[in-house]
């Protein structure tokens, strides 16, 4: 059977429609077959009248027991009216506009009903129902599936379509799991569950069709990532680092001991430094970790090892952060340390440029900049990226390859739950920092509603009165019509002249010019700004230890990730620090959002909790974050088939003498538009 052919061999399929459907990202026939329903509607019991609850969408048979009446209230208007009984009650039928129904109904004549509930205090009914006559079985007795599809197919229509593909393959689809994984595993026949993910015959069929079309997406999926994986594994043509001696002497003039779990990460770095295969490592590490510290290890390894190196952050604030930390850690050293960003003056980039040509640079610290085709490396050993999720993988892929397979080195303070980091970085080995410096004190989070509004500004001021500082961080920029949600500007308006006004009130957005926003960095770094209103920008790595007070407004709209980012800006110096969460709905979402931070700091915990709450898909805004999208998997959900395709993924590639080939051809075009995906998120 080819299912490649393009759709419009499906009978009932035209050229508008074939349109319509490519819109869908569907092409071929096995594009149809595999745009799975996101729901079903379950048709096969049917309940007796008064049985029927409120809210449910459930089948009835009745007889029609009145006049069918039409009533117009008003123009374009048209509402048709009908009672139905059995044996145990009655129930009124309504239709908005559908003016034909009257006709279509007889009374006395028995028909099966399927539509949605309405029943409360006075009102029992049934709005919009399908129906036909018993023993028609066309649309009753069955689950009916309902696909994700816009608005210009029908549900009918498309319901149609599967129906004449899945008659045309009639079967005959051949089976392309590898027989082991598939009888280990008990995987059903790829024919069976084709079938009865459209059209099953019982939510037992569904969920064995659905078992195995999850479980063969997932092991697809990670066979591509382990290939992209050998490819690096096998490679070995990196740099072979010797462990510098000047490493103990940075280590050892710090003005603290490296936590057990930096020293820990720092020895896997050089361990891989030292091998011929070029490091590709992820290090994870909570807000204050310190891993700043561990990638300046990294770098003076590679400059006493004769080459370049270079540190890149998403915000021109962070780089110069890392540019002065960097400065100050490795001036013992003789390094020569430059500074890329968008603040720097052209005739100092172009100074920059040829000095990092010549070599006359060791050490390359900025922004996207970097990554400009402007700068060119004399010899550049080693790449850090910092706070990694938030660039591409296309610029980390840009960045080494100004260098001759450099190593790699990416840190993030996302805390990703273990069972998910696989997914999404399955290319990168994987350190993580779990261990926070001793002695940080917690940060003392309250969540509180509006009308706390006084004492919290009288807290501020007691804050600020000590010599503290403090940020206050909201979502818009200005003001807007369409979301109901704190500015920056009307915020500074009120903080400025109402409750702060004998105070150094200052702002920070996005969209201030970079030279602006290097400036107010500054001056609240030096102590010079009291409060610094801002929107997320400062969400990043900022460092400015005397201040000691984050409040968010309208703390309901940020991911907990993110509130957890937030608050890791305080709390970094000797004082003790508080955050505050002002929330403007008190929904129980929100509450049990606002509960996990008030009761834990732990970065792995909170991210576990907002997936529990909010599903993987809001919890990583999507692709922004490379997490695939798959077609029937769902990540939070489907943990334990992961898992097991995890397994099954090893055992896959340990197996010996099998045609592998031949298997990868076959997903391929089976899982073409994943393949690319795979190379996409994995590059
Ligand atoms: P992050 O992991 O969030 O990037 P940083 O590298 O910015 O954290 O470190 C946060 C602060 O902790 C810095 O001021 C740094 O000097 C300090 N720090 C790092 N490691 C240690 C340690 N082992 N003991 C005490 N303080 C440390
Ligand atoms: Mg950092």
């Amino acid at each position: 059977m080819e299912l490649s052919k393009s759709v419009q061999f499906i009978k009932g399929v035209g050229p508008e429609t074939v349109k319509k459907l490519n819109k869908l990202d569907i092409v071929t026939i096995n594009d149809l077959l595999y745009h799975f329903p996101r729901n079903y509607e379950d048709r096969t019991a049917i309940k007796k009248i008064n049985e029927l609850l409120d809210g449910e969408s459930t089948c009835f048979k009745g007889v029609i027991s009145s006049r069918v009446v039409e009533i117009t209230p008003r123009k374009n208007l048209s509402i048709v009216k009908v009672f139905v009984k059995d044996e145990t009650d009655k129930v009124e039928l309504v239709w908005f506009n559908q003016r034909h129904l009257k006709t279509m109904l007889n009374v006395g004549q028995e028909y099966i009903f399927y539509g949605k509930v309405i029943r409360n205090y006075k009102e029992f009914s049934v709005s919009s129902p399908i129906f036909e006559k018993p023993n028609e079985n066309k649309n009753m007795g069955k689950i009916v599936p309902v696909y994700p599809l816009s608005s210009d197919i029908s549900q009918n229509i498309f319901r149609k379509y599967i129906r004449n593909a899945l008659d045309m393959v009639n079967n005959k689809i051949s089976e392309y799991m590898p027989l082991d994984i598939k009888n280990k595993y008990r995987l059903s026949d790829i024919n069976y569950c084709i079938n009865n993910i459209h059209y099953p015959e019982t939510f037992g069929d569904f969920n064995l069709a659905r078992y195995r079309l999850v479980f063969e997406e997932l092991f697809i999926f990670l066979v591509g990532l382990s290939k992209l994986r050998n490819i690096f594994e096998n490679q070995n043509n990196g740099i072979k680092f010797k462990k510098a001696l000047e490493i103990e002497k940075l280590i050892n003039t710090l003005p603290f001991s490296l936590t057990g779990a930096q020293t820990r990460v720092v020895n896997e770095i050089i361990k891989d430094m030292e091998s011929a295969k070029p490091m590709n490592r992820l290090i994870q590490g909570d807000v204050g970790s310190g891993k700043t510290v561990v990638a300046a290890i990294a770098l003076l390894n590679a400059v006493k090892n004769g080459y370049q190196g270079s540190l890149m952050a998403p915000t021109g604030i962070l780089a110069a952060q890392h540019f002065e930390t960097l400065t100050n850690l490795l001036k013992p050293f003789n390094i020569r340390v430059c500074l890329l960003s968008g603040s720097v003056t052209p005739k100092k980039k172009k100074e920059a440029y040829e000095a990092i040509k010549n070599h006359d640079i060791d050490i390359v610290v900025g922004t996207h900049a970097i990554i400009e085709d402007k700068v060119e490396f004399n010899n550049l050993g080693l790449v850090v990226t910092d706070e990694q999720h938030r660039f591409g993988v296309r610029q980390r892929l840009t960045l080494s390859q100004k260098g001759i397979n450099p190593d790699v080195l990416v840190m993030t303070a996302t805390p990703i739950p273990r069972t998910l980091a696989l997914i999404l970085y399955g290319d990168l080995d994987i350190s993580i920092i779990d261990e926070l410096p001793p002695n940080r004190k917690s940060i003392e989070t309250y969540a509180v509603g509006k009308d706390m509004e006084n004492r919290i500004n009288a807290f501020i001021k007691k804050q600020l009165d000590e010599k503290r500082q403090a940020y206050v961080v909201c979502p818009l920029v200005e003001d807007s019509e369409a979301i109901d949600a704190k500015s920056v500007t009307s915020l500074v308006d009120d903080y400025k002249n109402v409750y702060f006004r004998e105070y150094r009130v200052e702002y920070l957005h996005g969209k201030m010019s970079n030279s602006q926003k290097d400036l107010i960095m500054g001056q609240f770094s030096k102590g010079e700004i009291d409060i610094l209103i801002s929107t997320t920008v400062i969400e990043v790595g900022v460092n400015v230890p005397n201040a000691t007070v984050m409040i968010v407004e309208n703390a309901e709209r940020f991911g907990l990730a993110q509130l957890h980012q937030l608050r890791g800006r305080v709390g970094r110096g000797e004082h003790k620090s508080y955050c505050v969460l002002k929330c403007y709905n008190n929904s129980e979402v929100t509450k049990l959002r606002m509960d996990v931070m008030q009761n834990t700091q732990d970065g792995f915990v909170i991210s576990q909790k907002d997936l529990e709450i909010r599903g993987p898909g809001e919890f990583f805004g999507t692709r922004q974050h490379g997490l695939p999208e798959f077609k029937i998997a769902n990540l939070f959900i489907d943990i334990e088939i992961l898992k097991q395709a995890q397994i099954a993924v090893k055992e896959f590639l340990a197996l010996k003498g099998i045609n592998e080939n031949a298997f990868y051809l076959k997903i391929q075009n089976i899982f073409k538009s994943k393949f690319n995906e795979i190379r996409d998120t994995s590059l």
